[in-house]
């Protein structure tokens, strides 16, 4: 079979295309700037494109981390950082709208500011560092009684206005509100250490407080397991709830009764909380990620995050070569993560910018413009819309932007489409080949 096929073979050119140097990132959270600053150093143009109108992201709302680092300093650093750097243009108040050309040779359009004027990138790397948002869930009063609040405004109050947290004598803290559930069966994966974070913080300012931590399950993963042991040893309760009988909430005035059963004592309790905090965790930013899915042509997840193109070959790197992912629009993660992956894209990316071009391979589909018929099928299958109709009437695909997939080579009724290297008298040869085997 394989003498058959070989006999039949034609010479095959690989495609190459010049690399364009610059990089577009999407997204000005801690991610896009990391992944910006490590490429402008390296003396690469960068454009990085925030939709809104300033820099920072989530992580403008967090302000200390686990491990009592101060995240304010070094947002602001950062933001300074890529502010200054003269290879960084940032753009900001910017809608990406429009996308065309192939890896290494992209263009981008994207309207900016109230006036909405329009703006063309040409660059050869992508970097989406889009984010995720906080769950908008309102589950157990969070929006009707003032003595509810998420993680991350408890924490807010514990940094900005710690006399509050004074006044407090019971804090129940609820793990997974809004995650783990049919509607989002994701783990936000920072909900546990961020309950700790902040129990620990409530006993620095205020010791005799009674803090109960009420979970389904305590995912304080890797060393943040110290300081789940460090909350026990300082008095924090920990009791485990189960999906099926979960907490109720019921407010009392400027306080808020919390009812659940302690699997050990096998009884219902009842705390008089005057802080009722809900880990909330976070969510996919659908409408945004939904949309640059659509204009860059990229696969995400169930749950709306982009899906890497190998989860332990290629973590970084989306299946539209150029294109890499960083930070929590790939899936949730802490700060300190975000920044490890944004450098990993920074380093993935110069593997591609080192180069002056790019090698495409020589698998891509040729239209024989003799037998095409025009009829649209192959337009309508090819998952990465790569043919068109040209000027001249018949199906054209361009071999640089083809992912060599084959779907509009097996579709065409008219055999129009062959896929180099496995074309169809080569393949017939081989099947000839067994047959004559077999028949013998
Ligand atoms: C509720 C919550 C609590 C958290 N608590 C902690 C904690 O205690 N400790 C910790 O270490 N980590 C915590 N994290 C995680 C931390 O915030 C993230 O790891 C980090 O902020 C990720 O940064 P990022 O740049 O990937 O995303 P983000 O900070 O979300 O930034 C994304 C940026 O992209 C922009 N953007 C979105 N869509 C587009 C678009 N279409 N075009 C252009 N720009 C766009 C956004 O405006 C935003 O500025 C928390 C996260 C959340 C949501």
């Amino acid at each position: 079979m394989a003498v058959a096929s070989v006999i039949k073979a034609q010479p095959l050119v690989d495609q190459t295309l010049p690399i364009n140097k610059n990089i577009l990132v999407v997204g000005g959270g801690i991610s896009g700037m990391t992944s910006a600053l490590r490429l402008a150093d390296q003396g690469f143009q960068v454009y990085l494109a925030e939709k809104s109108n300033e820099l920072g992201g989530v992580a403008k709302n967090i302000f200390k981390t686990l491990e009592g680092d101060d995240v304010q300093p070094f947002i602001a650093g950062l933001i300074s950082q890529v502010k200054e750097h003269e290879y960084i243009q940032v753009i900001t108040g910017a809608i990406i709208v429009d996308h065309s050309g192939m890896p290494g040779m992209f263009k981008t359009g994207m309207q900016i500011g109230p006036q909405m004027f329009y703006r063309q990138i040409n660059h050869g790397v992508t970097v989406l560092a889009t984010g995720a948002i906080p769950n908008p869930t309102k589950e157990y009063a969070l929006e009707s009684c003032k003595a509810v609040r998420t993680q991350l405004e408890t924490h807010k109050v514990i940094a900005k206005t710690p006399d509050t947290v004074k006044e407090w004598d019971n804090i129940v803290m609820i793990q997974c509100v809004g995650s783990r559930t049919a509607d989002n069966p994701n783990c936000s994966r920072i909900c546990c250490q961020t309950a700790i974070k902040n129990a620990l913080a409530i006993l620095e300012i205020n010791p005799k407080a009674r803090i109960f931590v009420l979970y389904r399950d305590m995912r304080t993963y890797g060393f943040q397991e110290e300081y789940y042991q460090k909350a026990r040893e300082k008095g924090v309760i920990f009791v485990k709830y189960s999906q099926d009988t979960p907490p109720t909430v019921k407010p009392e005035g400027e306080q808020v009764e919390v009812t659940f059963t302690d699997a050990i004592l096998g009884q219902k309790i009842t705390v008089t909380a005057d802080s009722l905090c809900l880990s909330t965790g976070l969510i996919a930013d659908n409408d945004s990620s939904e949309e640059l899915a659509m204009i860059f042509k990229l696969p995400r997840t169930a749950d709306g995050y982009f899906l890497e193109d190998h989860v332990k070959l290629r973590p970084v790197d989306l299946p539209v070569p150029g294109f890499f992912v960083a930070g929590t629009a790939h899936s949730p993660k802490l700060i300190k993560e975000s920044i490890s992956q944004a450098n990993a894209v920074a380093a993935r990316a110069q593997t591609m910018l080192a180069r002056d071009s790019i090698n495409l391979g020589a698998a891509a589909a040729r239209v024989d413009s003799k037998l095409c018929a025009s009829c649209l099928i192959c337009v309508r299958t090819c998952p990465f819309d790569v043919p068109f109709i040209n000027a001249d009437g018949y199906s054209e695909i361009d071999p640089a932007k083809c992912h060599g997939c084959g779907m509009c080579v097996s579709e065409c009724p008219a055999k129009a489409i062959q896929l180099m290297q496995f074309e169809d008298d080569k393949i017939l040869a081989q099947l000839e080949e067994i047959f004559e085997k077999v028949n013998a």
